[in-house]
């Protein structure tokens, strides 16, 4: 770096300077690449969208709770069998700014409320599919808009589906469900209180589900392949999880005790049931999974498969209809335009004098 310094002010490098930059001549400093990438995504913060989707009753809010360790849903209003009938689906949305070891992350659980609760279930999933493809949209719109930097970014990248423990694998609504969603989103099933059954009911309802899976060719998410040049403890803890799958998961809101640790789990008479202990449950693997080993890769499925089909899909529809109609028009529902603000203004102005101030800067130089 030295030897570079110095040359590059236009002085002559005497020989001793020669001997020190021999080892480090063929240094640039690009190595630092990564460092830097990674102290700007750590100012910037990160963000999250993970959607719930099942029955009422079937412990989402429980595993979300035990999952990211926050009560998102205190003023969660229970309504009643009569209530519930003449309900819809809806979408309630919660976000929460957490923070670990100095890293922002902003966590958005998407719930579903009312999904497959009521007595005719027929396309009971459209309000769900129709909120992704939302999401979608405005992301569209403010890529081809003018502040593009600061995108928020609501695309919907997990839905974590809850199928009940208590039938002998899927039900034509989970079927339905997972299928109209497939292409939009990656989809977790779950098997939801998984201690209301025995190992071997679990091993067997696990069985059952990925055979229907494959059998109605439903596209859930695919973990990646281990790279090969991981170590063999990676790779056993990567077969480990794809054989898992779907997880069995346990959730609680309260802390028990068990051999003499406070931990989170379900007491019973006659025993207690640990949501982190890997014997009695797979909650451990689906936070690993979602949270530390592949939060990123839903994220780039989410952005560069099921985000571009959208993409792809516009664009196509606005070139043929430009080619019918000999006209250009927006696939998109035009938004109301509304008289700019002051700060669009401002914006506008900005954007149009940035040229002129590059040329002037670089014409100074
Ligand atoms: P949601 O309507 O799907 O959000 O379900 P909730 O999280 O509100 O849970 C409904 C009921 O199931 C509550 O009484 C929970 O205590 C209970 N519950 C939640 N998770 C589990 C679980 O893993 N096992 C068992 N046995 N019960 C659970």
């Amino acid at each position: 770096m030295f030897y570079r310094n110095r040359v590059l002010r236009g002085e002559r490098a005497c020989p001793q300077d020669m001997q020190f930059t021999v080892a480090e001549k063929d240094y640039v400093g690009f190595a630092t690449l990564p460092n830097q990438v990674h102290r700007k995504s750590v100012k910037k913060g990160f963000d999250f969208t993970l959607m719930v989707a099942g029955e009422s009753g079937l412990g989402k809010s429980t595993l979300v709770n035990s999952l990211f360790l926050t009560d998102l849903h205190k003023d969660r209003k229970l309504l009643n069998a009569e209530e519930r009938i003449s309900q819809t689906v809806g979408i309630t949305k919660h976000t929460v700014d957490i923070e670990e070891k100095g890293v922002k992350l902003k966590l958005t659980i998407v719930d579903t409320p009312g999904f497959g609760d009521a007595v005719n279930n027929t396309d009971c999933w459209r309000p769900i599919t129709d909120y992704i493809e939302q999401q979608f949209e405005q992301y569209f719109r403010d890529e081809s808009g003018l502040n593009r930097k600061n995108i928020q970014d609501n695309r919907v990248h997990c839905c974590l589906y809850f199928i009940p423990p208590f039938g002998h694998g899927l039900r034509p609504v989970d079927v339905e469900f997972m299928k109209a969603l497939q292409d939009k989103v990656n989809v977790v099933p779950l098997i939801s209180k998984a201690d209301c059954l025995t190992p071997n009911e679990i091993r067997r309802l696990k069985d059952r589900v990925r055979e229907e899976i494959d059998k109605f060719g439903i596209k859930v998410y695919q973990f990646p392949d281990c790279d090969s040049d991981e170590d063999e403890e990676a790779k056993q803890k990567d077969r480990e999880l794809k054989e898992s799958t779907p997880f069995a998961v346990i959730g609680s809101n309260m802390v028990v005790e068990a051999r003499g640790q406070k931990v989170r789990g379900r007491f019973y008479p006659w025993g207690i049931v640990e949501v982190e202990n890997q014997a009695h449950c797979d909650f451990v693997k689906l936070r690993t999974m979602l949270i530390r080993s592949h939060m990123h890769d839903l994220k780039d499925i989410t952005s560069d498969c099921h985000y571009e089909n959208y993409r792809a899909q516009c664009i196509h529809t606005m070139t043929s209809k430009m080619t019918t109609d000999k006209r250009v028009e927006s696939p998109l529902p035009i938004l109301p335009l509304s008289t700019p603000d002051v700060e669009t203004e401002k914006l506008i102005k900005k954007k149009d004098e940035e040229p002129m101030q590059l040329l002037l800067i670089r014409l100074q130089k």
